[in-house]
């Protein structure tokens, strides 16, 4: 077959730019990619070997060598894994299989050092060799076929495939290196980087005519830990985690008994990027007695678990193991539990040793754990326990339930929380006002996910959820705080002007509200809305609607503040002659006020302009 020739996708060709450009203080990453690569293809092959032993009988032996041409300016990593076909050398090397990649060309910072950790998370790896090389050859030759193939690109938008030859099974990729780039090169600076970044990669690693391996070529997870310096513990992180942060938490455990298996997880310290992608995949490596099997399996860890990096090497599941046996397994099943209780129990403990690192820590990843306090029934407890809040009682720092129970007023029975987009605004809902006046704590949840685990969390140490902006507020038995505002009330409209002034409210607005009644909920505010307390809180409702599954909110309460002078003054005039037709402009005001106040879309704003508008008139005439 002659060469073809073809071209990358356009994001390739976007990505090679600016990976070739802006990565280029960082550019001995690209050996540790390509070696990581050949490192993924022997695993593979191991893989496929356990149902076809024929694939590897030939060379059983895996290795990673690398080899030098001075002359040509040519550095080969070779392996002898599981190879690519034309149609795979296209599709991996010529696309970008993962979406997201406009994503992670909008989060290039231009600071390389960030910027060099998001190509690993996105899986450009192989494209890192532009940072050195003016041209890229890459012959492969999958496990199993006589055909060999020769993908070949000088990086600027093509790349050409042609027919070749390969002795066996393999991939060589050969970096051309452009002038200025010699070092590599040379072996020291070789084994150099190689030992930086590759040390404990299970493979070994040779320079080509030198006897030595370069790396250690154990798995690491299996030697003792006091055999383990915490740098070898974090560039094994990085490698398995793409990651290039420090661990926030190592946790290195053999477990013997009724199921043993060896785990060796992390916890990053920033958040990856992918980490509210819809799919919430897990990057956990799963191998049985030291061989790779897969990385996305979501029978290991809970998803709500989704930010570790790492591996789980169990001895009790069969090697040949397939995806469906994985499924129903109830090894794997036991595994994950007790991985979960295990990795969470860690977490727990570092939060009570050192809660100021567990704050940076819960600010990563505290939105992604709270999911398990629905998702996971028998995790909830835990959970909850060490969930933080930020509340109405403590300006920015973080609280736990404990905290909250501790301060909770004498009579007190539910714990309060209110949802909304930002603390800013949550801190200024008018449903807080009666809470914050009776020093009544409430906790402030700004996360989508608190909407689903709030209501279904029940209870904690025996005290219930309860959303301070839906049902009734029952805030009576607790005193008002500061003394003169609970004096102030002495001349109020009656119960009898109150109670018209509901009814024409309630006639005037019709079937848009459910309910029109006074509020102890309120202080400075005259009205607010909440939801009646057999429909959804308002927030869910909202969001649910925002994704189109709901279709109508249903209609709010009204609560009124009696207490409020312009409450006051239209009660009064509730029961004057004529007032139905005189007060219905403020009936839809009111309504409007407490819409806008909720950060909701008015159906007919030109309407409540208009009558804002009177209104301001009106007042203005009178004091003119
Ligand atoms: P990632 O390793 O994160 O998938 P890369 O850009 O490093 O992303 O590689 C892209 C793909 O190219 C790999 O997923 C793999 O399918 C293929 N590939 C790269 N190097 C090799 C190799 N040495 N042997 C076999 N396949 C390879
Ligand atoms: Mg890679």
């Amino acid at each position: 077959m002659a060469e073809e020739r073809l071209f990358f996708q356009a994001e390739v060709s976007r990505l090679l730019h600016i990976v070739a450009n802006s990565l280029y203080s960082e550019k001995e990453v690209f050996l540790r990619e390509l070696v990581s690569n050949a490192s993924d293809a022997c695993d593979r092959l191991r893989y496929l070997a356990l149902t076809a032993p024929e694939l590897t009988e030939d060379d059983p032996e895996f290795r990673i060598v690398l080899s030098v041409d001075k002359k040509g300016r040519g550095l080969t990593v070779a392996d002898n894994g599981v190879g690519m076909d034309r149609e795979e050398l296209i599709e991996n090397l010529g696309t970008i299989a993962r979406s997201g990649t406009q994503a992670f060309v909008d989060r290039l910072t231009g600071d390389s050092s960030r910027d060099v950790a998001l190509i690993g998370q996105f899986g450009v790896g192989f494209y890192s060799a532009f940072i050195v090389a003016d041209r890229v050859e890459v012959t492969s030759r999958k496990a199993g076929e006589e055909q060999a193939w020769l993908w070949t690109s000088d990086g600027s938008g093509e790349f050409s495939v042609t027919e070749a030859e390969r002795d066996s099974r393999g991939t060589s990729v050969t970096v051309h290196l452009k002038k200025g780039e010699k070092e590599f090169l040379e072996p020291e600076r070789l084994r150099h980087i190689v030992k930086t970044y590759s040390d404990h990669i299970p493979i070994p690693i040779r320079l080509d005519g030198e006897g030595d391996k370069l790396n250690a070529a154990a798995a690491l997870w299996t030697l003792p830990r006091k055999d383990i310096s915490e740098d070898q513990y974090k560039e094994f992180y990085h490698h398995v985690g793409h990651a290039f942060d420090d661990p926030w938490l190592t946790i290195h455990a053999r477990a013997e008994g009724k199921i043993e298996y060896t785990l060796l997880l992390f916890a990053p310290s920033v958040r990856p990027f992918d980490l509210f992608h819809p799919e919430r995949r897990h990057r956990v490596k799963l191998y049985v007695k030291r061989i790779f099997i897969t990385d996305d399996h979501e029978g290991l860890v809970p998803p709500y678990l989704r930010f570790l990096r790492g591996v789980v090497d169990s001895e009790d599941l069969p090697l040949n193991v397939s995806r469906e046996l994985l499924q129903t397994s109830p090894i794997l099943a036991r595994i994950k539990s007790a991985v979960t209780r295990r990795v969470i129990g860690e977490i727990k403990k570092k939060a009570k040793k050192e809660p100021e690192e567990y704050a940076r820590f819960w600010e990563n990843f505290g939105a992604v754990l709270k999911e398990g306090i629905y998702e996971d029934p028998d995790q909830r407890d835990v959970l909850l326990e060490i969930a933080r809040f930020r509340s109405t009682a403590r300006g920015d720092e973080l609280i736990s339930l404990d905290d909250y129970v501790e301060r909770m007023k004498d009579g007190q029975e539910a714990i309060y929380y209110i949802g909304g987009e930002s603390l800013e605004g949550l801190r200024h809902s008018p449903q807080l006002e009666g809470f914050v006046a009776r020093g009544v704590e409430v906790l402030l949840l700004t996360d989508a996910v608190d909407e689903f685990w709030a209501p279904a969390a029940q209870r904690y140490a025996d005290k219930s959820f309860v959303s301070v902006t839906q049902g009734a507020a029952d805030l009576d038995k607790f005193a008002l705080q500061d003394e003169d505002a609970a004096r102030e009330d002495g001349e109020g409209p009656s119960d009898s002007q109150t109670a018209t002034l509901i009814a024409l409210l309630k006639q005037t607005l019709g079937d848009v509200v459910k309910d029109v009644r006074t509020s102890e909920r309120l202080t400075d505010s005259a009205v607010c809305l909440v939801a009646d307390e057999h429909d959804l809180d308002m927030r869910l409702a909202r969001m649910l609607k925002q994704q189109g599954q709901l279709d109508e909110l249903a209609p709010r309460v009204l609560e009124i503040n009696p207490r409020h002078a312009l409450i006051k003054s239209l009660a009064r005039r509730a029961t004057e002659k004529g007032a139905s037709d005189a007060l219905e402009d403020a009936a839809h005001l009111l309504f409007d006020q407490a819409r806008i106040a909720e950060g909701e879309p008015l159906p007919d704003p030109a309407a409540f302009s208009r009558r804002l508008a009177d209104a301001m008139t009106k007042s203005i005439a009178a004091t003119a």
